[in-house]
């Protein structure tokens, strides 16, 4: 089932969470073992992100340098269907821009759609990190709208290189990310904004937040996507506060804001499972109001970290 399906549905606030595939080498058991916790939750889809390769320079006997390109979390396609296999839920891949050419991105999108996978989160990803700005591989996207075009040509039988519409019709329920605090290379607000609506007229349906601490900045959010027209479900994302570690990465590789209170009883905390407790019941309090609010999903970010998010789910579902 679409996850807009599910969302018109639902009789509550849905449960639902992202997972990362693990580094290479590890079996599918890892990723197993860290949904077995949340189906309790009964996520009506679990969304699997996708991870584009980086590139290092490896040394020779000879000390020549030879640059190579190393995928560490490859499997995105493949953990879905086990997902789906496995748990009866659907799964929903992301599929990004960097990396792939549009003839690659078609391929994909037909193994999808042979695998019965019919929900999509389209992205632009991030700058590898060699690079300072996003730059498209030759013949790829530039911005997560182009992609989703693109999908939306496929479902309407628009295969590349082909005169014919006239062929098999994928049926793609697309979403698209939102940036709460906007996207860090935004000129402002205003503007992430007005892109934004680019991708939801172009045929994004829903639209999945980026992790944020604090409320106000969604519901501020969620109001101005309404004011323009945005009228698509936005599900809020969130992340809970699990380490010592989290506390810098955080804000530095999502470019967020953590509200005062929270910032004031972390930097309280001087082990991993004080800041463990600061950010579960402060992840739970977010739950709560949101749902309170009417959000249609809760969609949390486990990072590989099931636990903390089956213990904020066991507080409010
Ligand atoms: P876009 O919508 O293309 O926007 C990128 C930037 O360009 C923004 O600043 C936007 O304002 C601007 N822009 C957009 N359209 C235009 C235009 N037409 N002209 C000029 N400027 C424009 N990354 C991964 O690599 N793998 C994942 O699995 C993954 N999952 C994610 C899941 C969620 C819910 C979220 C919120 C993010 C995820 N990301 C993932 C990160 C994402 O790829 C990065 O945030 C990336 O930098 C932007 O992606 P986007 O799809 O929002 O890009």
């Amino acid at each position: 089932m679409k996850v807009t399906e599910h969302l018109e549905r639902r009789k509550g606030t849905l449960f639902s969470f992202e997972i990362l595939p693990p580094l290479k080498g590890k079996g599918i058991e890892a990723i197993f073992e860290g949904i077995d916790p949340l189906m309790e939750f009964e996520p009506p889809f679990i969304n699997v992100t996708y991870h584009r390769e980086e590139h290092a320079y490896k040394k020779y006997p000879n000390d020549m340098l030879k640059r190579i390109s190393i995928r560490k979390r490859p499997g995105t396609v493949g953990i879905c269907a086990a997902i789906i296999n496995k748990y009866k839920v659907d799964a929903v891949p992301h599929l990004i821009c960097g990396g792939f050419s549009a003839e690659e991105t078609e391929n994909a999108l037909i193994d999808l759609h042979f695998l019965g996978i019919n929900n999509v989160l389209a992205l632009r990803g991030d700058p590898i990190k060699s690079e300072t700005t996003f730059v498209p591989d030759e013949g790829g996207h530039k911005f997560a709208e182009d992609l989703i075009r693109q999908i939306v040509g496929l479902n309407k039988g628009r295969y590349l290189h082909e005169e014919s519409e006239n062929k098999e019709r994928t049926d793609f329920c697309i979403g698209a990310a939102g940036y709460p605090e906007k996207h860090y290379e935004s000129m402002n607000m205003k503007t992430d904004l007005a892109f934004l609506k680019q991708k939801i007229d172009a045929g994004a349906e829903y639209i999945t937040s980026q992790m944020f601490y604090d409320n106000e900045k969604f519901f501020a959010f969620t109001k101005k996507c309404r004011d323009m027209g945005i009228t698509v479900p936005i599900i809020p994302g969130l992340k809970p506060i699990t380490s010592l570690k989290h506390i810098a990465f955080l804000p530095k590789t999502f470019h967020i804001d953590l509200p005062d209170a929270l910032s004031d009883a972390l930097v309280k905390c001087k082990t991993d499972a004080e800041v463990r407790a600061v950010g579960t019941e402060w992840c739970i309090a977010q739950s709560k109001e949101l749902m309170k609010a009417g959000v249609p999903c809760i969609h949390y970010y486990t990072m590989g970290r099931s636990q903390a998010v089956r213990d904020i789910a066991k507080a409010v579902f």
